[in-house]
């Protein structure tokens, strides 16, 4: 069986390794030491300061959510994951979705203005896919309207804009480090805040508002990372630029077998981006091609995923339905392929023939 990823995982004795100077202490969680080191290590592999890491990639969206003081409207991408919306909406803000560049898959910035109403407060866009945001014309834009920016790096680990990590562009970044994503600690996340007022605004929220044991500082949630999930980081960090060089490879080897296709489209990636190979998406000529498609590969046990889909403009608990064609249409016809790094270049070359012969 092939799915769409399989979470990478160190020798268990490496994991172990570590995980026992935790135990040797009895510290689990609160920040501990392995937490610590992580942290250290993300800093000098990504070469930036001003981060911390967090249980989840969710917990972060809501929390720079509430640190902005952000109310009202957000304007936001109807392509991403569904947690982009729903922490939106979990703060009791209101989205306004903005269609998506037909090209890119990120927010169009273009559209961006003529959404814009005396209630908006935040743009909160994702680099889908890895592929960075039109993040200089989101910067005008929010200069202009006095609009704080967040973006949704959830998949962009290692990703870098203009030769510098994309956790740099913005007010507040987030990412996920769940298990399925490029670089992940089971579950976990990060949040990544240039200012340094908002920067302590965001880590009093992330641990209950503590100044000390016996002080609060204001009102907080629990969104720490424990030391076990530091631990599977730790024993995974080691091996991101292999999994990076692998993955690198494969989508290669697709993009090669792949090009003459006539009935699907390959992604395109922002100019000045270093790519991450995150995910290996394909857009079909249409919705019954996809399911076509799907149907050849799940006779051999190979199940790629409908990634994203629905368009998040259509989920069902929203009070208002706004129509966003680009985005409905693409996320009929867009499948992400299995990309891990142990998939083999000869699956690959299955697979594709496979997609070439329907
Ligand atoms: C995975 C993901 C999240 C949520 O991250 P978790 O760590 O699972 O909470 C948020 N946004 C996007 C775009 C994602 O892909």
């Amino acid at each position: 069986m092939i799915n769409v990823t399989q979470t990478f995982l160190p020798p268990i004795e490496e994991f172990e390794k570590i995980l026992k100077s935790a135990w040797d202490k009895k510290r689990v969680t609160n920040r501990g030491e392995l937490l610590l080191d992580l942290e250290n290590k993300l800093s000098k592999y990504l070469g930036i300061t001003n981060f911390f890491i967090t249980t989840n990639g969710t917990l972060p969206i809501q929390i720079a959510l509430k640190a902005l003081g952000i109310t009202k409207e957000v304007i936001t991408t109807p392509f991403s994951y569904v947690a982009t919306t729903s922490a939106i909406i979990w703060e009791n803000c209101t989205p306004v979705f903005v269609d998506i560049e037909r090209e890119m898959l990120t927010i169009d910035p273009l559209k961006i203005e003529a959404a814009i109403t005396e209630n908006t407060e935040a743009i909160l866009a994702t680099h889908v896919f890895g592929n960075p945001c039109d993040i200089d014309a989101i910067e005008v834009i929010a200069k202009k309207h006095n609009l704080k920016v967040i973006y949704d790096g959830a998949h962009c680990f290692a990703v870098k804009y203009k030769g510098k990590s994309i956790f740099s562009y913005g007010d507040i970044i987030t990412t996920s480090f769940h298990a399925t994503k490029l670089f992940h600690t089971g579950e976990g996340g990060a949040v990544f805040i240039p200012n340094e007022t908002l920067y302590n605004k965001c880590y009093y929220h992330h641990n209950f508002g503590h100044n000390g044991p016996l002080d609060y500082h204001g009102l907080g949630i629990n969104a720490k990372a424990s030391e076990m999930q530091a631990a599977v980081g730790l024993s995974v960090l080691p091996y991101i630029d292999k999994i990076i060089d692998k993955r690198k490879m494969l989508t290669e080897h697709y993009e090669t077998l792949l090009q003459d296709n006539l009935n699907l489209e390959l992604f395109s990636f922002r100019a000045s981006t270093e790519r991450n190979y995150s995910y290996m998406p394909v857009i079909l000529k249409s919705e019954e091609h996809l399911e076509k498609v799907l149907k050849h590969l799940e006779l051999l046990e190979i199940f790629p995923r409908r990634y994203f889909y629905p368009s998040l403009n259509k989920l069902p608990y929203l009070v208002t339905s706004v129509s966003m064609p680009i985005s409905e249409d693409i996320s009929k016809r867009i499948l992400c392929l299995p990309l891990f790094y142990e998939l083999e270049k000869a699956e690959v070359t299955i697979i594709c023939n496979i997609i070439n012969s329907l």
